[in-house]
C-alpha cells in the first residue's frame, strides 16, 4: 500500500532552488516602486489639492470629501497605468490578519450624461469617485464584533486612512482602511492603534515642553522582527494538523533539533536564500524597508526585520509582508509557518516589537543626548514607561496572548508570561545614582540650559547596547524598547496600542504632578528632578535584569505584586480591570463597550482554535496513527505465529518475547489514546455547552487542553514503537531539516 509520507519525502526532495530575477542589485532604484508615495502623488494630484492633503494628515484632521474627489481621480490614473483593474479597502478584522473585498474600476451606469459607450441604456465606464475611496460597506455581519452590533448598529464600514499610502497587488489597487461600526465604535486594531498614536502624540508633546518648546508632534516608532518557519510543501500537505491548525499536534522529538546551535545565524540554505530574495524584492516594491535575514534558533526557522518606521504604517507593513510571504512560500514550494509553536520542544517565533518615540524635532526620546538637558529628558521619558509597564503589566500581558501564543508563554525558551523590564547594568546605575543623588547638592542650575545632576553625572550615558538579556519580556536595547512578548502570529497593533495608550496615560499624570509643584512654587528642574526620583523608587517592582525562566523569579514577581497569571482567557479579563477601562477611556483609546467587545472576539476565537484543535488531534490519531500502529502489529502477531510454525515449542516464548512487549506497548498506548478521545470530545461538548464566551474559552483550557496534552504523550511513544516504514505523518526530522 502506497505511504503517503515516503510519496511526499519524495516529492519533497526534487524540489530546487528557484532562482529568482532581481529588478536591480540597488535596491532603492525599485523600492516602493508599487506604491503611490507622496512623491508620485505630486505627477498625479493638483498640488494645491496635495497641500491639503498632506497638511491635514500631518497634523490628523479628517480629509474632506471634495479632497478625496481629486485624490481619487489621481490614484486610479497612477493605478490603471500600472495594470490596476480593481480596488480594495484593506482592513484588519479581530480576527487576525487582513481582509479585502475588490471591486473593478468598471461599472455601468445608467447616467445619459456620463462619457462611454452605450450598452442597452447603460453606459459602460471605468470609475473610481472620492466616494469610493472614502467608505465602503463590507458586509461586516461576517467578522467579529463581540456583540457591538447587538449593542448599537447593525452595519458597519470601512474608511480610508490617508496617513498610510495606497499601493498595489498585482492588479488590485490596496487602500489601507479603518473598520468601524455606524456608531463609531473600532471593530478592527487600525481604530485604536491610530487613536493611541494621538494620545501619545498629545501627552509626551505636552512634557517635551518642559525641555523645548519647539517640539510639536511626537510620534512612536515600531521595528518589528519577525520570526518564521519554512516548510517543504509536499510534507505540510501531509500534515492535516499544519494544514488546519498552522501547527503540529503530534510528532516526537528529532533525535537531533536544536541542541548544537549550529543553525542560528548559520549559512542560509540554497532553496532558502531564494524564497528570501523573492520575497525581499515583493517587500522592497511594496515599499516595506526589509533590511535583516537570517537562520533563527530553531532548524529551518528565520528571521526578517526591516527599518523601523512610525507605527501604523509600521504595523500596515507587517501585516502586508505576512501575506507577501505566505504567497512567495507558496511559488518556491514551501509553506511558511507563522504559527507561535509549530514545533513542540523546539524554539517558537515571536515578533520582537522594537519601540520608541521621537519628535518632530529629530529627537529620540528614548535615547541617552549629548547635554545634561537632553539627558534629563531622556530619563523622564524612560522612566514614565517604566511607570506605564508596571501599572499596567497585566494589560501588556493580555496584549500579546492568545491561543497560538500561549504554547510559547511560560515555555523555558521564550518570554515568559510575566512582564518586566530588563534595563541592564549602566541604565540601573544611572537609576540608583539619581535616587540617591542628594536632593540639595543633587542638581545644581547653571544659565539656562546647563544643568548638573550631581552624582549622577548623567551626560556620561554611553550605551553598550551588547548588554542583552533573551529572557526578558520587554527588554531597553539602548535607544528604545523591544516588547519581546508578542507572537509571530500577532497584528502588533493589539500590543502597540496598549503600550502607547498606557504611557500616554502615565505622562499626563506625570505632567500633572510636574505642573502642581511648580504651582507650589518648587523651581521645574527641581520638579521634574523630584517626582522622577519618587517614581525611580516606585517603579522597582517591574524592573528585573536576571534570569526570566527561573522558578525564583516567578515567587519573586508575585511577592513584588506582579501579575502572575498564565491561564490566557483569565489573563484577557484584565482588559476589564477598572484601571484599563480607565487608563482606555482617559486617553479615548477604547471605550468600556469596545473593551467588552474586544474580549468577547479574544474569548470565542480562543476557544474556536482549540475546539478545531481538539478535533484535528482526535482526526490525527484515530485516522493516522492509530491505523498506523495496528498495522505494525499485526505483523509483529503473524511473526509470533510464524514462528510458532518453524521452532520447537519450547524455544517460540523467549523467541517471541521482544515482540510479545511492543504488542503490548502498543495496545497500551492504544487503548489510552481511545480513552483519551473519549474524554477529549465529552469534555469539548461540555465546554461547547458553556452559557457565555468566557467561560467557553475557560473550560477549553481547563479541560481540553491538557487532554490534548495527554493524548499527545502517547502518540508520540507509538511513533518510536511503530516501523518507520508504516508511519504516514511526516516525522519532525523531515519536517524541521528538509529545505
Ligand atoms: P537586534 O539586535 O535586536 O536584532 P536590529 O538592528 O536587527 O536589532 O533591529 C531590530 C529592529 O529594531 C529593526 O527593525 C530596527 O529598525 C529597529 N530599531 C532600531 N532602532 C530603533 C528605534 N530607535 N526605534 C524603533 N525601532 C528601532
Ligand atoms: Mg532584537
Amino acid at each position: 500500500m502506497a505511504n503517503i509520507r515516503f510519496e511526499a519525502l519524495q516529492r519533497a526532495c526534487e524540489h530546487e532552488p528557484i532562482a529568482v530575477e532581481c529588478p536591480s542589485v540597488h535596491a532603492s532604484s525599485y523600492f516602493a516602486s508599487d506604491v503611490f508615495t507622496r512623491a508620485k502623488m505630486k505627477e498625479y494630484i493638483a498640488s494645491g489639492v496635495l497641500e491639503q492633503l498632506f497638511d491635514d494628515v500631518d497634523n490628523g484632521r479628517t480629509i474632506q470629501r471634495e479632497i478625496a474627489d481629486s485624490v481619487a481621480i489621481g490614484m486610479r490614473k497612477w493605478a490603471t497605468e500600472h495594470g490596476a483593474t480593481h480596488y480594495t479597502h484593506w482592513f484588519q478584522p479581530l480576527t487576525g490578519g487582513t481582509a479585502e473585498k475588490h471591486d473593478a474600476f468598471f461599472t455601468m451606469t445608467p447616467s445619459p450624461k456620463a462619457q462611454g459607450e452605450s450598452h442597452g441604456g447603460m453606459t459602460v465606464m471605468e470609475e473610481f469617485t472620492g466616494d469610493a475611496l472614502y467608505q465602503q460597506e463590507p458586509d461586516a455581519s461576517s467578522f467579529p464584533n463581540g456583540g457591538i452590533r447587538n449593542t448599537f448598529e447593525a452595519r458597519g464600514y470601512s474608511a480610508w486612512d490617508p496617513s498610510s499610502p495606497v499601493f498595489l497587488r498585482g492588479d488590485t489597487l490596496c487602500i489601507p482602511t479603518v473598520f468601524v461600526a455606524y456608531t463609531g465604535e473600532a471593530l478592527d486594531y487600525k481604530t485604536p492603534l491610530i487613536r493611541s498614536t494621538a494620545a501619545l502624540c498629545k501627552a509626551a508633546r505636552e512634557v517635551c515642553q518642559y525641555f523645548d518648546k519647539g517640539v510639536r508632534h511626537v510620534h512612536a516608532n515600531l521595528g518589528w522582527e519577525q520570526e518564521y518557519f519554512l516548510v517543504d510543501e509536499a510534507l505540510y500537505n501531509a500534515r492535516p494538523d499544519l494544514m488546519l491548525t498552522g501547527r503540529t499536534l503530534l510528532g516526537h522529538d528529532s533525535a537531533k533539533s536544536q541542541q548544537l546551535e549550529d543553525h542560528y545565524f548559520g549559512a542560509i540554505p540554497a532553496r532558502v536564500l531564494a524564497f528570501m530574495q523573492d520575497l525581499e524584492h515583493e517587500a522592497l516594491k511594496a515599499g516595506i524597508p526589509v533590511r535583516t535575514r537570517h537562520n533563527e534558533v530553531a532548524p529551518n526557522q528565520f528571521e526578517m526585520a526591516p527599518v523601523f518606521e512610525e507605527v501604523n504604517l509600521s504595523n500596515d507593513h507587517n501585516l502586508l509582508v505576512m501575506s507577501i510571504m505566505e504567497r512567495v512560500a507558496q511559488r518556491h514550494h514551501f509553506r511558511v509557518l507563522l504559527h507561535e509553536k509549530p514545533f513542540a520542544g523546539v524554539n517558537g517565533s515571536g515578533k520582537h516589537c522594537n519601540w520608541s518615540i521621537q519628535t518632530n524635532t529629530g529627537v529620540n526620546l528614548l535615547a541617552p543626548g549629548k547635554n545634561p538637558y537632553q539627558n534629563l529628558q531622556f530619563v523622564t521619558f524612560l522612566v514614565n514607561v517604566l511607570m506605564a509597564v508596571q501599572r499596567h503589566n497585566g494589560l501588556l500581558k493580555a496584549s500579546i496572548v492568545s491561543a497560538t501564543n500561549e504554547h510559547r508563554l511560560g515555555a523555558n525558551e521564550a518570554p515568559p508570561a510575566i512582564i518586566s523590564v530588563f534595563l541592564g547594568k549602566q541604565i540601573t546605575e544611572v537609576l540608583d545614582k539619581l535616587e540617591h543623588a542628594a536632593a540639595d547638592k543633587g542638581i545644581i542650575i547653571n544659565a539656562k540650559k546647563e544643568m548638573k545632576l550631581g552624582v549622577a553625572n548623567i551626560p556620561e550615558i554611553l550605551l553598550d547596547n551588547t548588554d542583552r538579556n533573551r529572557t526578558s519580556p520587554f527588554a531597553f536595547t539602548g535607544n528604545r524598547f523591544e516588547f519581546r512578548a508578542v507572537g509571530s502570529s500577532a497584528n502588533c497593533g493589539a500590543a502597540m496600542l496598549a503600550l502607547n495608550a498606557a504611557v500616554a496615560e502615565q505622562l499626563t499624570l506625570f505632567k500633572a504632578e510636574v505642573d502642581s509643584r511648580i504651582e507650589k512654587g518648587e523651581p521645574k528642574e527641581r520638579a521634574l528632578f523630584d517626582v522622577i526620583k519618587k517614581y525611580i523608587v516606585a517603579c522597582k517592582p517591574i524592573r528585573f535584569d536576571g534570569n526570566g525562566y527561573s522558578e525564583e523569579w516567578k515567587a519573586e514577581a508575585a511577592k513584588r505584586g506582579l501579575d502572575c497569571e498564565t491561564s490566557v482567557p483569565v489573563v484577557i479579563d484584565r482588559y476589564l480591570a477598572p484601571e484599563s477601562i480607565e487608563m482606555f477611556r482617559t486617553t479615548s483609546v477604547l471605550s468600556e463597550a469596545e473593551l467588552h467587545s474586544r474580549c468577547e472576539v479574544k474569548w470565542e476565537t480562543y476557544a474556536k482554535k482549540l475546539q478545531i484543535e481538539s478535533r484535528v488531534m482526535g482526526d490525527l490519531v484515530v485516522n493516522h496513527v492509530l491505523p498506523a500502529a495496528k498495522r505494525y502489529q499485526t505483523m509483529l502477531l503473524q511473526n509470533v505465529l510464524a514462528v510458532k510454525q518453524v521452532f520447537p515449542a519450547d524455544e517460540t516464548a523467549s523467541l517471541n518475547e521482544m515482540d510479545y512487549s511492543i504488542i503490548r506497548r502498543i495496545e497500551n498506548h492504544s487503548g489510552a489514546i481511545l480513552a483519551g478521545v473519549e474524554a477529549m470530545t465529552e469534555a469539548r461538548h461540555k465546554a461547547n455547552r458553556m452559557p457565555d464566551e468566557r467561560s467557553k474559552a475557560v473550560a477549553y483550557h481547563d479541560t481540553v487542553l491538557p487532554l490534548m496534552a495527554d493524548i499527545r504523550t502517547h502518540a508520540d511513544a507509538l511513533e518510536l514503537i511503530v516501523d518507520d516504514e508504516v508511519w504516514t505523518l511526516p516525522k519532525y526530522r523531515e519536517l524541521l531539516f528538509i529545505h
